[in-house]
């Protein structure tokens, strides 16, 4: 197939990956005055940014690997994601029960004391000591624990935080293209000329003035395709699993439960219905379409066994899924000890040649902060860049009045008073302020068209594929909403004919 050249495009940055830090660095680069492409060759979040345990979070964890630069950065961001997406990202706290064998008490409250203070100003709750037993902290565990812990996090709709930053980004000027994939760049000087392969296979050119390589898992699959040569940063690809089964307890806390081989799984209240197990850390090749084994799913239900009073087994999942951390390669012999830190690195060729900067590693906790450093090494190129912006403006739908989401929720409930007040919120929870274009004129349920179940409608699947870019109805089901979780095989099936009758229409 012969490549359409649409020459006179010289964008000043081609971004290569649609997960969260692609489509972070669109938005930032967009809001500074940049001509910004974005490309991902699969829908947008489809890779690891949907695969993450969805916690917006410092890692309490990485503590005891002495990271405490990427803790800190992570804490202070925790306060900034919960101000700019409050619809997406909400507080959660977490109960440790203390083990005297694995750790003394006073070390742990010394790893919370940092934990509550690292990060600078916070707006969380600190932790606190509790007594399992007769408090409803204990809630859900077995009767043997006593003593415990209870620290504060966040969790994020890690999809939708993808999703919101590439409506930024457009609404800023950025291309973004999904089922879009680089199949080839090389450099002209002080450009690079791009062969991109959109969804009917054929080819179109583009330049771009420097490319930005976040693709993840394929990080340095990029790289060397495109420099010609075998990059010495390398990366490790390491699995992470996760189990959905029916909620384990009635409370909203979640658990972080310390295993015999010294990492740590995590029981989150998920869904309203459900509670969210994981992970695991698996090195592996095969990073396209990662499963869940058999061995991960008992090894995740073998440690919360050991801690919950309502066992978990295989029967008893609902939903599975995996995702492959991109991590940089710092030479640690266990998966569960690389850094989780990112790193960037910068190629200019031989010295003032078009830039190629990938990004290694990383958390969706710190895209923010990655795109602004991402964005300072390239300032040299762009010296009329404008300055960094996207600490205080909030993402798309997250401009919440005063009294935050529950305040806007009953804003709804006055707006739309015969939709059901449960609907109108979830709706919230995903579209935030931008509840209202979705729902449109609305008055009743039977004006936001063909009901599907759960809480999904035709009229969002139509938002979704007009301003969302969902194309198929994965994307609607499991990426922009999870309403799939929720719904029979029937109905998802519905979902699949109604989508199809509106691409063949
Ligand atoms: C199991 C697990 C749990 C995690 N839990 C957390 C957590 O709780 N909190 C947290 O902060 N972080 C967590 N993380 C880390 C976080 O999920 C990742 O750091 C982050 O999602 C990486 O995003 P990314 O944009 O680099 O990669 P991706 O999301 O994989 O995006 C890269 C994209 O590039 C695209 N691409 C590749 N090659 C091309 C090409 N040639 N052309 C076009 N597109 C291309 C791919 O299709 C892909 O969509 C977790 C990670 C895992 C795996």
């Amino acid at each position: 197939m012969t490549a359409r050249t649409d020459s006179d495009s010289i964008f000043d940055l081609a971004i290569v990956g649609g997960g969260i830090n692609g489509a972070g660095i669109a938005r930032d680069a967009a809001g500074r005055g940049l001509q910004v492409l974005l490309v991902e060759k699969d829908d947008l979040a489809s890779h690891t940014s949907s695969g993450s345990t969805k916690l917006i979070h410092g890692g309490l964890r990485y503590l005891e690997y002495y990271e405490f630069r990427l803790v800190a950065e992570a804490l202070a961001e925790r306060e900034v994601l919960l101000r700019i997406a409050p619809h997406i990202i909400a507080p959660l706290q977490f109960v440790l029960p203390h083990e005297p064998h694995l750790r003394p008490a006073w070390m742990i409250r010394a790893g919370l004391f940092l934990y509550d203070h690292l990060g600078g100003h916070k707006t969380l709750p600190s932790s606190f000591g509790v007594d399992l037993a007769t408090s409803p902290w204990g809630e859900g565990l077995k009767h043997k624990f006593h003593k415990g812990f209870v620290y504060s996090d966040a969790r994020v709709d890690d999809a939708r935080l993808v999703v919101l930053n590439a409506l930024g980004a457009r609404e800023l000027g950025a291309d973004i293209r999904v089922h879009t994939r680089l199949v080839a760049a090389h450099r002209e000087g002080r450009t690079w000329r791009m062969t991109l392969q959109g969804p009917d296979g054929s080819t179109c050119e583009h330049r771009a003035l420097a490319i930005v390589n976040a693709a993840g898992p394929w990080v340095k699959q990029v790289h060397d395709d495109l420099s010609g040569a075998p990059g010495r940063a390398s990366v490790r690809h390491v699995k992470g699993s996760h189990i959905v089964v029916p909620r384990v307890h009635g409370r909203d806390h979640a658990f972080i439960l310390q295993s015999a081989d010294n990492r740590i799984v995590f029981v989150i209240p998920y869904e309203d219905e459900y509670s969210l197990i994981g992970t695991t850390d698996i090195p592996c090749e095969e990073y396209e379409h990662p499963r869940i084994s058999s061995e991960e799913i008992e090894y995740l239900c073998g440690i919360v066994n050991g801690y919950l009073e309502k066992p978990v087994s295989a029967a008893s999942i609902v939903w599975t899924y995996s995702g492959v951390r991109p991590l940089y390669d710092d030479g640690s012999a266990d998966p569960s000890a690389v850094t989780r830190d990112y790193v960037l690195k910068l190629d200019d060729g031989q010295g003032d040649e078009a830039p190629m900067l990938s990004i290694y590693g990383g958390k969706i906790t710190t895209y923010r902060r990655l795109a602004e450093q991402a964005l300072q090494e390239l300032k040299r190129f762009f010296p009329a860049m404008k300055p960094a912006w996207t600490r205080s403006q909030p993402l798309p739908g997250g401009d919440m009045p005063r009294g935050g989401v529950a305040s806007y929720c009953a804003q709804m409930d006055a707006c739309f008073p015969s939709l059901d007040a449960d609907y109108l919120a979830a709706v919230v929870r995903r579209h935030g302020t931008r509840t209202a274009r979705v729902l449109r004129a609305a008055r009743t349920t039977s004006d936001l068209g063909a009901y599907f179940g759960d809480t999904l409608y035709a009229a969002e699947i139509d938002y979704m594929v007009a301003q969302e870019w969902a194309r198929d109805p994965d994307d609607v089901l499991w990426r922009r909403s999870k309403c799939g979780l929720h719904m029979s095989a029937a109905q998802r099936e519905a979902v699949v004919g109604y989508m199809r009758q509106r691409t063949d229409e």
